[in-house]
């Protein structure tokens, strides 16, 4: 008995939010505020995004001293809105930056599938490009392209600082160039090479 009453408020919770919703839809579009709003809040979400970027804190090879080197004293990325996070659901920016072997594949999708969209993904340095020295090695990705599409690459072994600074300058322009863009929308997209105009 106790569950009937509890299963009936639940269904009536629901068709209350639902019955508001859709007159407060209907209200909206007839006064074409909803299209306001949705115009509005798109340019404001992207305006946020690109003023604060959160790449992941992930380091995989020596490629990530360059990274640290970016986020420390002498470069401070951070003055740039460039802020490293641990954990995948506060990033919005995937930075490999060494060589992704075979069994390092899975653990990395499932990283950037746990990122919220929309999603970057930089790859730096020669390894992250191809492989790197371990080109065509039988163990080595030849790049994180094959599993990932890349918004930005850095070359170099390794990329400086000032690049990988400057990757994320590009960043920001192809952010708001691109809006509210889930990744999955964005395929096909030709990426930036960085050093390349
Ligand atoms: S690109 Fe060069 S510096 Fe970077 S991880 Fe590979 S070998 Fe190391």
């Amino acid at each position: 008995m106790a569950d009937e009453v509890q299963n009936y408020s639940m269904f009536n919770s629901q068709a209350l939010v639902d019955v508001v919703g859709d007159t407060t839809d209907a209200a909206l579009e007839a006064s074409s505020l909803k299209k306001f709003i949705s115009v509005l809040g798109g340019r404001f979400f992207n305006w946020g995004q690109r003023k604060s970027l959160f790449p992941l804190h992930l380091g995989i090879k020596c490629c990530a001293l360059e990274m640290a080197a970016a986020g420390g004293g002498r470069f401070d990325a951070e003055r740039f809105g460039v802020f490293f996070r641990s954990s995948p659901r506060q990033c919005d920016i995937l930075l490999v930056n060494g060589p992704i072997s075979k069994k390092f594949a899975d653990p990395i999708v499932r990283l950037w599938e746990q990122m919220p969209e929309p999603k970057w993904c930089i790859a730096m340095g020669e390894c992250a490009i191809s492989g790197g020295p371990y080109y065509q090695s039988y163990n080595i990705l030849e790049g994180v392209n094959t599993l990932i599409p890349v918004d930005v690459y850095i070359p170099g072994c390794p990329p400086r600082p000032e690049a990988l600074i400057d990757g994320f300058a590009h960043l920001r322009k192809k952010i708001m160039k691109m809006g509210v863009k889930s990744s999955s929308d964005r395929v096909g997209d030709a990426p930036i090479i960085i050093g390349d105009d």
